[in-house]
């Protein structure tokens, strides 16, 4: 999953950035307001969190524009004093939860998981696919009840095919949900990766679950 960060404290951001990285995040960073709507538009995130005062444009302005845009991205706002007002005035703005400063960056990883879940309409907390479960917030991955170790990386790519399964994904498509901006984007990477995954995942099982789309990308499922 791919998150951008539009805040101006940077060692806030930072703390953020790399809590969520640690979790297998790709993280993208703007500090202030023009940056942050420039990038929100152009680049694929899968959540935005977003500071209410900001330099040059501020949180709720931005909030407005990206949603007068049609980005539906989902929208975290954090808001320094806990006045009702701001609040309203951030959802009203079209963001779908708010945090107040200082906050347990615990709190913010699971509001994080809540709006993920929301925005790919999933009930529950943990993912699965035939005998494969993933948990995104206690970070674990079993096959037949057996425990699979992954790297943050691979957690990240494993977790977005299993959101969108039974669907197409592109390498371009994973490129932008499990890679950060400065990624760049001149090998065989992803290839690479679904290859380590498929033996974690696949190998000791019957059922392959991982599939190639020749000349595509690939595909998540029973069937292929
Ligand atoms: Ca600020």
């Amino acid at each position: 999953m791919r998150v951008i960060i539009i805040e101006d404290e940077q060692r806030l951001s930072n703390t953020v950035k790399n809590g969520l990285s640690e979790e297998g995040f790709a993280v993208d960073q703007a500090f202030d307001g023009k940056e942050g709507q420039y990038l929100a538009q152009s680049e694929t995130y899968d959540l935005i969190i977003l500071d209410l005062m900001l330099p040059k444009v501020d949180g709720v302005t931005v909030c407005k524009n990206l949603r007068a845009k049609n980005i539906k991205t989902p929208i975290i706002m954090l808001t320094a004093k806990s006045r009702l007002e701001e609040k309203v005035e951030g959802l009203d703005a079209g963001a779908d939860d708010y945090l107040t400063k200082p906050f347990a960056f615990e709190e913010l990883r699971s509001r994080i998981q809540a709006l993920l879940r929301r925005s790919h309409n999933q009930a529950e907390n943990v993912l699965n696919a035939a005998d494969l479960t993933v948990n995104p917030i206690k970070h674990t991955v079993q096959r037949s009840g057996k425990k699979i170790i992954l790297t943050p990386k691979e957690f990240s790519i494993l977790e977005y095919l299993l959101r969108h399964k039974d669907e197409l994904v592109t390498r371009t498509q994973i490129i932008e949900h499990a890679w950060d901006y400065n990624f760049d984007n001149m090998s065989n990477v992803v290839d690479v990766f679904i290859n380590t995954l498929r033996k974690k995942v696949d190998g000791g099982s019957k059922t392959k679950l991982i599939h190639t789309i020749h000349g595509v990308g690939y595909k998540l499922g029973v069937e292929g």
